[in-house]
């Protein structure tokens, strides 16, 4: 053993007391949460290096005799403290993919980029035990450090004791004093490496982690964490014997959660400049929609719909209001559309291209699903443990959620509230926790019946929602909702054709697994640009995915004036149209409250905001100003006439303008027959007239029968309608 092990005592005591004094007296005065002294690795190297080398080759040894002695410098001082030392900020060479850990990492010290995918309910560990001699009263103390099993005395000490042993003809028993052994909280995590860092095609290792102290409940199940741990062993148990495989745990030794997000992706200067320059260029937005998917042809509904994608990408700006809410700055959008129309292609792209992409399907999510589970004995204990869904696992980043009509009913519900305040709150088996869950969420719905129903003209998109079986106010939650038609236009349908045997013919690519279909034609030499089948500029995958990280992590653009200007004057005016638009089609002046059309409500305005805010993004706007606002204001003017919303409240309620027109329509040819009529109409003139309107009698019936429940009308004769008032 090397020097600076077996004196690691006196070298502890040494720094402790020359370095580490105020933090010394700040344990002793009881006012730090817990009884911690962090210590850096780098303080550690400056004052002794031969120590500091020392740790990271016996770690286990050399920190517990930290804890130790820290201890004792509290107790000789008064205060009974069982006092630990965090290491911290270590070296860059102990950091290892997890992947990688194996014999040469055991007992070492290392430091892991992981992500948190499951936390265990807290359970306490005795970490001193203190035995009692059933002969002869004595008691001694034992340190336990293997989770594993409880470390019993062989032996009474013969100095202090009876020297009596547990085998042997005078032999004794040892009772474990709990009332005055220590007992220190413990929690299991279950870690899994960067899913960026993940080769694709492989799954991602896991490994369970052991924290204790002030560790626990420090990190939720989605948190993206650098891990500095021992790995230790422990024997494979098959059949109750132990076996000469091991398993690899790890012991943590002290944790940082992220400050910065997207580290995980590196801009060189170089690339940094290259970003700039694209930023600068003429009808970015254009070029951005061409990279989305560029191996999907698009019409001109698609080639929107890939702009308000880019949107998403850059995403707007998280708020926090003066009440300590959160406002989101993600955006969530929509895509309904038949089988066979590149949805799933699009997401998968989307997925991709993201910065903390995930892409999952609705029905096939297992475990935790979307959003959070507890489960059962995960970690071998019979306990409750929590585990994040898709939804925490994106967190910042975002969510390509397939099928997502086929979700679970569970999942139905909380998503409701995941998207807006964009926190998933667990109570269940013991655990509550609120897990983070700030991601833009790309959905994808096929119909029910195979294909979206032929809707007229005039119906709005909320026919097509309906035909999803999502629950409606799902809709709301929503910033932007497509219907992706499989419409035949002799026109499209060439160029579709043409461009998939472009595609599938050209000769590039056979050597690339994963993206096949997303790459086409790369120029020479250039890693920004790259031209698509159909002849279009647009740019690589890999740089536009540093472009969106580079946005998301350096520019969170506010509104200026102007641009507040443009959306308020479009919400007003949308506002009085739909209010001239009634007087002139004479809606009736006592019309319930719930009939009345609400045009656009302040949803609206957020979206626009959002909108706003992503396309000053992509530009590496600090503030989005008027021009901003006016792309956006377009794409949802676009979005708003190509969905016939004409009334946001059925976002909410599914109850579709129309279907209140027939309400209204209803009522209207009601009362004209009762003034026509001396104040009765009958059933069968009702029934003529809606007829005209194109409106069918168990319409009528259905309006008439909640009409007369909410006492509106009465049946003086059979057959016959009179209004209450
Ligand atoms: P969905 O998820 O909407 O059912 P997919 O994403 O599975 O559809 O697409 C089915 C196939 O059709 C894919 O191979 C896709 O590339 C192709 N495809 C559909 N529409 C287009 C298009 N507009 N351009 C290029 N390929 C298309
Ligand atoms: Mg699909």
């Amino acid at each position: 053993m090397a020097m600076a092990t077996h004196d690691s005592g006196a070298r502890w005591k040494t720094f402790l007391s020359e370095a580490k004094e105020q933090e010394i007296t700040l344990l002793l005065s009881r006012q730090t949460a817990s009884p911690v002294i962090d210590v850096s690795f780098h303080e550690l190297t400056g004052f002794d290096p031969e120590f500091a080398e020392e740790i990271l080759i016996s770690p286990r040894l050399i920190i517990s005799s930290g804890h130790k002695i820290l201890s004792e410098i509290c107790r000789d001082r008064g205060v009974d403290l069982d006092a630990m030392i965090r290491l911290s900020d270590l070296p860059k060479d102990t950091m290892r993919p997890l992947r990688e850990i194996g014999s040469r990492d055991i007992d070492k010290l290392r430091s892991l980029d992981v992500i948190v995918t499951k936390m265990s309910q807290l359970k306490p560990r005795i970490h001193l035990a203190v035995f009692q001699c059933e002969n002869c009263g004595e008691t001694q103390q034992i340190d336990q450090t293997n989770e594993s099993e409880l470390v019993e005395p062989i032996r009474c000490p013969p100095d202090t004791g009876c020297g009596a042993s547990i085998r042997g003809n005078d032999s004794t028993r040892f009772n474990l004093v709990m009332n005055i052994s220590r007992m220190i909280n413990n929690q299991w995590l279950e870690i899994q490496e960067l899913p960026e860092n993940v080769p694709s095609g492989a799954q991602p290792s896991r490994a369970q982690v052991l924290l204790e102290g002030d560790l626990v409940n420090k990190h939720l199940p989605g948190q993206r964490i650098t891990a500095n741990v021992i790995p230790v062993v422990r024997s494979e148990i098959k059949k109750n014997k132990k076996t000469p495989m091991f398993d690899i745990i790890y012991h943590m030794v002290s944790s940082t959660h992220e400050s910065v997000p997207f580290t995980e992706i590196k801009i060189s200067d170089e690339e940094r400049a290259q970003i700039e320059d694209v930023a600068a260029t003429d009808n970015l937005l254009q070029l951005m929609g061409n990279s989305i998917a560029p191996s999907i042809f698009a019409n001109d509904k698609l080639r929107l719909i890939k702009r308000s994608l880019v949107l998403q990408l850059f995403g707007g700006v998280r708020r926090k209001t003066s009440d300590n809410n959160y406002l989101r700055g993600d955006i969530h959008i929509l895509l309904m559309g038949d089988p066979g129309v590149a949805k799933s292609q699009l997401l998968n792209y989307m997925s991709n291209i993201s910065p903390r992409g995930k892409f999952a399907t609705g029905g096939g999510t297992t475990g935790a699903g979307l959003t959070a589970a507890a489960i059962r004995d995960t970690f071998g204990d019979g306990r409750f443990a929590l585990e994040a869904g898709v939804l925490p696992l994106s967190d910042r980043g975002l969510a390509a959620i397939d099928e997502f009509d086929k979700i679970s009913n569970e999942d139905k519900g909380s998503m409701h509230p995941a998207m807006e305040q964009q926190r998933i709150y667990v109570a269940k088996g013991g655990i509550t926790a609120t897990l983070p869950a700030r991601c833009a969420i790309l959905a994808a719905a096929n119909p029910k019946g195979g294909r979206f129903s032929n809707r007229n003209e005039n119906s709005s998109i909320m026919t097509s929602f309906e035909e999803t079986g999502l629950p409606y106010p799902l809709a709301s939650r929503f910033d932007l909702l497509w219907l992706i038609r499989d419409e035949t236009e002799t026109n499209t349908d060439t160029k579709i054709a043409r461009h998939i045997l472009n595609i599938r013919t050209s000769s590039v690519n056979e050597n690339r697994s994963q993206d096949i279909d997303f790459e086409t034609e790369r120029e020479e030499g250039d890693n920004i640009f790259s031209t698509g089948v159909d002849g279009k500029k647009h740019l690589t995958m890999e740089f536009l995915r540093k472009y969106v990280a580079f946005a998301k992590r350096n520019y969170f653009p506010n509104l200026n004036e102007k641009a507040k200007l443009a959306i308020e004057e479009y919400y007003v005016s949308v506002r009085n149209d739909t209010a001239k638009q009634d007087r002139s089609a004479g809606a009736f002046e006592n019309e319930s409250e719930k009939d009345r059309v609400i045009p656009i409500t302040a949803r609206a305005i957020e979206a626009l905001i959002r909108l706003t805010e992503a396309h000053a993004r992509m530009h590496l706007k600090q503030v989005a100003d008027e021009t901003d606002a006016n792309v956006a204001l377009a794409v949802y003017k676009h979005w708003r006439d190509d969905s016939r919303i004409e009334d946001e409240a059925e976002l909410q309620s599914g109850l579709s303008a129309s279907k209140r027109n027939i309400n209204q329509s209803i009522r209207k040819i009601i009362r004209e027959i009762c003034e026509e009529r001396g104040g009765e109409a009958e059933i069968t003139l009702i029934y003529n007239r809606a007829r005209d309107f194109g409106i069918v009698e168990s319409q009528v019936d259905d309006v008439i029968s909640s009409m007369s429940i909410n006492g509106e009308i009465y049946t003086p004769r059979g057959g016959t309608y009179r209004f209450a008032r």
